[in-house]
This record gives structure tokens, C-alpha cells and sequence, in this order.
């Protein structure tokens, strides 16, 4: 049994053709009805897939559909077709493939990352340990926290947040510079080479040209 998604109203929107310089490629099949999504802030409920061919980002609202259902997508960048299974943490490509879906998990705080030019608004997870930020690139291994931007001057790997519990269970976050060509500033001023800071709930770090505030996960 296959559920078709229904296309976003408006489609994809305008400046996202402009910010990545590539209209969207929608092939239509009779009885697939491609679903398109803005790489666009989100609501915390929507489930966020890639795209397993051109690693395109897609968001939908899970909630709409029932679970154990099939998806059907069609990549808006790119035209590949695959099939999501609602419940599940992989999906299958049209080669056989598994890819695995990544779960967002918002219980141990999260970054908000800042809308400007170069990428939208995104919330990203942290997760306990040390958490690697930096801008995605699909060919990027060990980045946790992938923020989704064409930031010329943030780093593959950046920062890093790591958040460790005390003896109470407390979650305790420290910011430290990865290190970066272009280094990491907390309330606009410059981390040192190998300093180490605390931070708390409303933290705003700069890196690059892109700002992020730490939302800690007792806020
Ligand atoms: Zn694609």
C-alpha cells in the first residue's frame, strides 16, 4: 500500500532556487506524485530525510500519515524516486539500498541556527559527548551537527559542543574552536586556541558568518 504525499503549497520557495542557484527537477510518473518541501525551519514534529543519490534535504510532517505506511518521494533536486516506510529508521533507494533515516532526538538540547543569506533557519539536535558543528557537505565524515548553509566561511568542522552530565544528572555544555581558519566567538568575542567555555541556555556563538544560540535541554 502506497500513500501519496501531496505537493507543498507554493511549492519550493523562490529564494531557495536562488540561494542554491538550481531550479528544481520534478519528473512526473502517472500515480507518483512527487513531494516537494523547503529546506525552510520546521516545526520540531516533521521527519527530515535525504535524499540517498544528492543528499537534498526533505522534510514532511509525519503525523498526517499513519505508521508502517510507504512513502513514496521524489527528490526535487536531483528526480530520484525512492520509498520511505513511516516508523522505520531506514529506507530503501530503487537500487535495494538501505539508508538510514536520522532521527531528530531534542532532549539534550539543541543549537538554533539563525537565518541569513547563506542557509535558512534549522534547529539541530546535540546529542551527550562532544558534538563536531561545521557546514554539511555530503562527502563530510565525523560531523555531528551538519548545518545546512553555502557559508564560505564556516568550516567542515568548526566547533564543537560537548555536553556532559554532573553527578546530579544535570547536563553541563562547554564550547570550545575545532580549530577553524576563521575562529569561533561566543557573545562576539573570539574563543582562544584551546579554550574551553561553559555555556548556558541563550549562548549566541558565531561562526563564520553565521550566528547559532544553544537552547540546553533544562530550558
Ligand atoms: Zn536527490
Amino acid at each position: 500500500m502506497t500513500y501519496l504525499l501531496p505537493k507543498t503549497p507554493g511549492g519550493v520557495p523562490e529564494k531557495q532556487s536562488l540561494l542554491f542557484g538550481k531550479a528544481p527537477v520534478i519528473k512526473r510518473k502517472i500515480g507518483i506524485k512527487p513531494y516537494l518541501c523547503a529546506r525552510n525551519s520546521r516545526p520540531k514534529e516533521m521527519k527530515r530525510i535525504f535524499c540517498p543519490k544528492c543528499d537534498n534535504q526533505m522534510a514532511f510532517d509525519e503525523t498526517r500519515f499513519p505508521q508502517g505506511k510507504v512513502l513514496a518521494f521524489v527528490c526535487p533536486q536531483c528526480g530520484h524516486q525512492f520509498k520511505i516506510r513511516l516508523g522505520r529508521k531506514v529506507v530503501r533507494t530503487k537500487d535495494g539500498e538501505l539508508e538510514e533515516v536520522k532521527e531528530a532526538d531534542f532532549s539534550k538540547g539543541y543549537i538554533s541556527v539563525i537565518e541569513n543569506s547563506f542557509g535558512y533557519k534549522q534547529e539541530l539536535p546535540l546529542v551527550e559527548g562532544d558534538n563536531v558543528i561545521g557546514r554539511r557537505n555530503k562527502d563530510t565524515d565525523g560531523v555531528d551537527v551538519p548545518i545546512i548553509t553555502s557559508d564560505p566561511s564556516m568550516g567542515r568542522k568548526h566547533c564543537v559542543i560537548q555536553v556532559k552530565a554532573d553527578t546530579e544528572g544535570k547536563y553541563i555544555y562547554s564550547l570550545r574552536d575545532f580549530p577553524s581558519l576563521t575562529g569561533t566567538f561566543l557573545f562576539n568575542t573570539l574563543l582562544g586556541k584551546n579554550e574551553r567555555v561553559n555555556i548556558e541556555t541563550g549562548a549566541i556563538v558565531t561562526i563564520g558568518a553565521t550566528t547559532f544560540i544553544l537552547h540546553t535541554a533544562d530550558e
